[in-house]
């Protein structure tokens, strides 16, 4: 990852990259300004600022064990330890699993945000499973490579801390939900600096934020953007790409400016860029909103009525004759897994039936409906979907692995 600009501020010069090695894993800390740094370990940022109140600390990384090594860093670098607010951008659990550390701070996340975090807990078997599969993967590689290359010890500190993350996962994780939570927006004033936050609408998940802080001229966007054409969603698959399209306006034109957008796995994004993201979106959305999407009739169905009453109001309305639906399979596995992580099992399990209607060979579909019978405990129907996506796609591994939990 490139980082090499230095950032000058009146007297202080921040040369903008450090590396520590005296943590379990390499931790990178790029000074942004005198109040503000980012620190990334594992791939995953945790953006730091240094209010007049206390740090207020942005996504806590991916479990306990990985967020107390760069809090200790977080406390070295700006010499003090009282944490003020943690802000989740958004619950997947590489970015909120290091909550638990912070029970005297208040922890602060969409409403839609305790929900998905209690119905997805890190340390789900399924979880577990595919970070024991990841470091398989990852040991054979290092087998392959010559002793002490850069990539070997690379991979072997990347071991090192996927195993940290792991063992955490496997004695120490707890769930710790936002505990402070909003709809809309929320404006929080501190003694010098002001907090923006802004409820992105349905993009990566349907509870992500965007945090704007005016005296910093910062956005701190979660997985909402990588690059300015590479994106954590799909624009035709949010229901409500106009209120994303809000919010940006609403920096993009708030007096005090914009300078950075931290993102949570990249380098940050520049104002330029915010520009294009949102002239991208809007110019998708446009063209896309005059259509009609089979998958968001159903959701919005879904919306309002029993998922009986919607499956059969959906039935009727997309078999009218010359129908102007069109079909995408992405939006309805999108769609039943948002279902899903929200606890909406029947409603997921609509949304996965009529997937596997549409698309009969798609192997997909049938590993998104054996997954919602695994979560509804109707083990005997898992399993049977589950054969079903390995007869589409014999090498499905997934597929083959939780089967063979299943039938432990
Ligand atoms: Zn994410």
């Amino acid at each position: 990852m490139k980082r090499t600009s230095v950032f000058f501020l009146s007297i202080f010069i921040f040369s903008n990259l450090t590396c520590q090695s005296d943590t379990s894993v390499p931790i990178k800390i790029n000074r942004l300004s005198k109040r503000v740094a980012v620190f990334e370990a594992l791939n995953v940022n945790v953006t730091v600022v240094a209010s007049a109140d206390g740090l207020l600390i942005f996504d806590t990384q991916r479990s306990p064990g990985i967020m107390s090594d760069v809090l200790k860093l977080i406390r070295k670098e700006f010499g003090r330890s009282k944490v003020h607010y943690v802000i989740n951008t958004h619950g997947h659990w590489d970015h909120a699993s290091g909550n638990q550390l912070f029970p005297d701070s208040i922890i602060i996340g969409h409403s839609n945000c305790p929900e998905y975090m209690r119905q997805n807990p890190a340390n789900s078997i399924v979880n577990i499973w595919s970070i024991r599969n990841h470091l398989k993967e990852l040991k054979q590689e290092l087998d392959t490579l010559q002793e002490n290359t850069q990539r070997s010890d690379g991979l072997r500190a990347e071991i090192t801390g996927r195993q940290m993350v792991l063992s955490d996962f496997e004695s120490r994780y707890v769930t710790t939900p936002p505990g402070i939570t909003f709809q809309d927006s929320l404006i929080l004033k501190l003694s010098d600096l002001t907090l923006k936050l802004f409820y992105a609408g349905n993009a990566h998940t349907d509870h992500d934020i965007i945090v704007y802080i005016p005296e910093e001229k910062i956005a701190v966007t979660g997985d909402l953007f990588t690059t300015r054409t590479y994106y954590g969603f799909r624009v035709n698959q949010m229901i409500n790409a106009e209120r994303l399209i809000q919010v940006i306006d609403r920096i993009l034109c708030d007096k005090s400016g914009i300078e950075r957008i931290i993102t949570s796995h990249t380098d940050q994004l520049t104002e330029e860029d915010l520009h294009v993201i949102n002239s991208t979106i809007q110019e998708k959305y446009g063209r896309l909103k005059d259509k009609n999407s089979a998958a968001r009739l159903l959701e919005e169905l879904l919306q309002h009525n029993q998922p009986a009453v919607a499956e059969k109001e959906y039935e009727k309305r997309i078999s009218v004759p010359g129908g102007e639906y069109y079909y995408l399979e992405d939006e309805f596995t999108v769609l039943g897994r948002r279902l899903m992580g929200a606890g909406r099992h029947e409603a997921a399990l609509t949304v996965f039936k009529k997937e596997c209607d549409t698309f009969r060979e798609s192997a997909l579909a049938y590993d998104n409906l054996g997954e919602i019978y695994l979560k509804m405990g109707n083990t005997e129907k898992a399993i049977r979907n589950y054969e079903e996506s390995l007869r589409i796609m014999p090498y499905n591994k997934n597929a083959e692995e939780i089967l063979k939990i299943i039938r432990k």
